[in-house]
């Protein structure tokens, strides 16, 4: 049985010793594209070396502005040896976040190729099952009820005993399936344990699927024959990338069926599972030099919960983002007296809702470390960008802008569990555990680099799905927040309303919903945003919204902080890019 995957916290990980097979030997296809850039990056990072000094003097150097009109010399210098003392230590712990996140990934991928042939019996065992046994069971119980009916109401006669007889061969060769059936779920307890996301991690890695190691929330690569191939110059629309996602999620039983996807551990196909999202990427391959859109699926509810230091580190590693403890180097929140102008960020606009007669005062509570945390995106990207090492996706910082892990006090951390939560101000959501950042953090993974998700859909998981289970979810609000496009239930006319419960009832059967797709790669006007999402969760029986408006109110007035800061912009999305190691080559 595949062990779970470990994050080593190692301080400093030495990247020339990290095991990885040769491309040519991983087991796949979709293996072989991760392994390819995984190989590039590591020959990448062994060159870079901080001890050695030219590449903290390149840093340096690097973040002095250019352009800086100061001419006296003795303050240059006094100036540089100054950023060298305070970033040096903040440039070290990004390239050792780097190393470490690095190795981790590489350990994890190396168990999985070993384990693959125990994954794939667990695929095809429940596949069988998925296929035979909710059949059977179906069959044995109406050949129960026609044989008490038989016994009940027929008069004693040949016919009667004839009929039974028959039955009873027939219900015999049911139960010897379902016995089969039971030794089948025995062996597949063997080999998935108890833990129901490393069971489903094991499942989707036998299926051909590159998983997310167990330290970071689920989340999965499809197998290479599912990726879409492109043209040069060639897009699909939302609508086609939407068919194509829930082409998949039947090809994969995700939702929906007993004993596949995220139901596999269970035997009634109502049981709640979580929430699914398959996610869209646009990349060029680094094996053959291709356009392909990969499909990537994100699962909820499987974050490892962080409560330890070390989950919120694996994440942010795995995101690109600046390291947990950059707060050590630019958190000291600067008194009235003190407040230097460097901290400042885009200051004039946000300093009228600093009035603290404002209505948004609640916000306005983490104005300073929403400040901080864009000081540590900048200084976290233009490290990474000098350094040539992956890059953050615009939609990871919009994240990590909105988590206030450096608020949280001890307490807070005792009664919710977590070191992330989201600004208050937007939903008490742990967006950790959300299907969106599942995928990006595994999509920054898998590619070797951040890159934003084209286009994501999100399925109703725990919920009922409905039969093939195709039912849209509503993207919350807090992922709808830092998304580009997403697919969601076509908006119920008034005129529709009418018939709406007929046609809800009717798309459960079928699969098939009206959808439409919101695009949010832009911030154009507060107002616009808000009429965006004010009814966004459309998938219901009833009309009600799931959220309070306040919600809506709170996302359009984080989404202009993302605009004040810079990064609600076109140019900061990371899509079909190739990541700056790739270019160095
Ligand atoms: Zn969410």
């Amino acid at each position: 049985m595949q062990p779970n995957d470990l994050y080593d916290e190692k301080t400093n990980a030495n990247v020339d010793k990290i095991k990885l097979k040769e491309p040519t030997q991983t087991q796949g296809s979709a293996s072989k594209e991760f392994v390819t850039r995984l190989a590039a990056y590591r020959q990448h990072l062994s060159s870079v070396n901080l001890q050695s000094g030219p590449a903290l003097e390149g840093v340096v150097e690097g973040l002095l502005d250019s352009k800086d009109p100061q001419k006296d010399e003795e303050k240059i210098a006094a100036h540089r040896l100054r950023l060298k003392r305070e970033l040096g230590p903040l440039v070290e712990e990004i390239l050792t976040l780097e190393k470490r996140w690095l190795s981790n990934v590489c350990k994890a991928h190396e168990s999985a190729e070993k384990h693959l042939a125990d994954n794939q019996k667990v695929f095809t065992h429940l596949e069988t099952l998925s296929k035979t046994f909710p059949p059977a069971q179906h069959t044995i119980d109406r050949l129960k009820e026609q044989r008490t009916l038989i016994k009940e109401t027929w008069k004693p006669s040949r016919a009667k005993w004839t009929n039974l007889d028959r039955l009873e061969t027939k219900i015999k060769k049911g139960v010897a399936l379902q016995d089969q059936a039971v030794k089948l779920k025995a062996e597949i307890k063997k080999l998935c344990g108890n833990d129901y996301f490393e069971g489903l991690r094991r499942y989707l890695r036998g299926a051909g699927f590159i998983v997310a190691p167990s330290y970071i929330p689920p989340a999965a690569v499809f197998p290479r024959g599912d990726w879409i191939s492109l043209e040069s110059n060639e897009f699909k629309t939302p609508e086609e990338l939407a068919c194509a996602a829930d082409a998949l999620m039947m090809k994969y039983q995700v939702l929906g069926t007993s004993y596949s996807g995220m139901r596999y551990k269970s035997d009634v196909a109502s049981d709640i599972s979580g929430c699914v999202c398959i996610s869209w990427v646009i990349a060029k391959c680094a094996t053959n030099n291709k356009r392909v859109l990969v499909p990537v699926m994100g699962m909820s509810g499987g974050s490892p919960n962080g409560k330890e230091e070390r989950f919120v580190d694996a994440m942010l590693g795995a995101c690109a983002l600046p390291p947990y403890r950059a707060y050590k180097y630019t958190s000291t929140i600067p008194t009235a007296e003190e407040k230097p102008e460097v901290q400042r960020f885009g200051e004039n606009p946000f300093d009228q809702t600093r009035n603290p007669s404002s209505k948004d005062v609640e916000f306005n509570q983490y104005y300073d470390d929403i400040m901080v945390r864009a000081n540590n995106l900048a200084i976290n990207y233009r490290v990474r960008e000098l350094l040539s090492l992956r890059l953050p996706s615009r939609q990871a910082m919009l994240s990590y802008l909105g988590l206030s892990f450096a608020t949280m006090t001890n307490r807070d951390v005792e009664q919710t569990g977590s070191l992330a939560e989201p600004t208050p101000g937007v939903t008490r959501w742990h967006s950790f555990n959300c299907a969106e950042p599942a995928a990006l953090a595994w999509i920054s993974s898998f590619f070797v680099d951040g890159q934003d998700v084209h286009l994501c859909c999100p399925y109703e998981g725990a919920d009922d799905p409905g039969a093939l289970g195709l039912k849209p979810k509503e993207t919350c609000p807090w992922c709808a927040t830092v998304e580009l496009t997403y697919r969601s239930l076509k908006k119920v006319s008034d005129s529709e309303q009418k018939r709406w419960p007929s046609t809800f009832d009717e798309s459960m059967r079928t699969g098939k919903w009206a959808r439409e797709f919101t695009g949010a790669r832009e911030f154009k006007k507060q107002k616009t945003d808000l009429e965006q999402r004010v009814d966004l969760p459309r998938n219901k029986r009833t009309f009600a919204s799931a959220y309070p408006s306040s919600v809506n109110d709170n996302v359009a007035l984080l989404r202009e902080i993302f605009k004040e800061v810079g990064l609600l912009k076109k140019s900061t999305i990371r899509e079909e890019q190739l990541a700056l190691w790739q270019q160095k080559r």
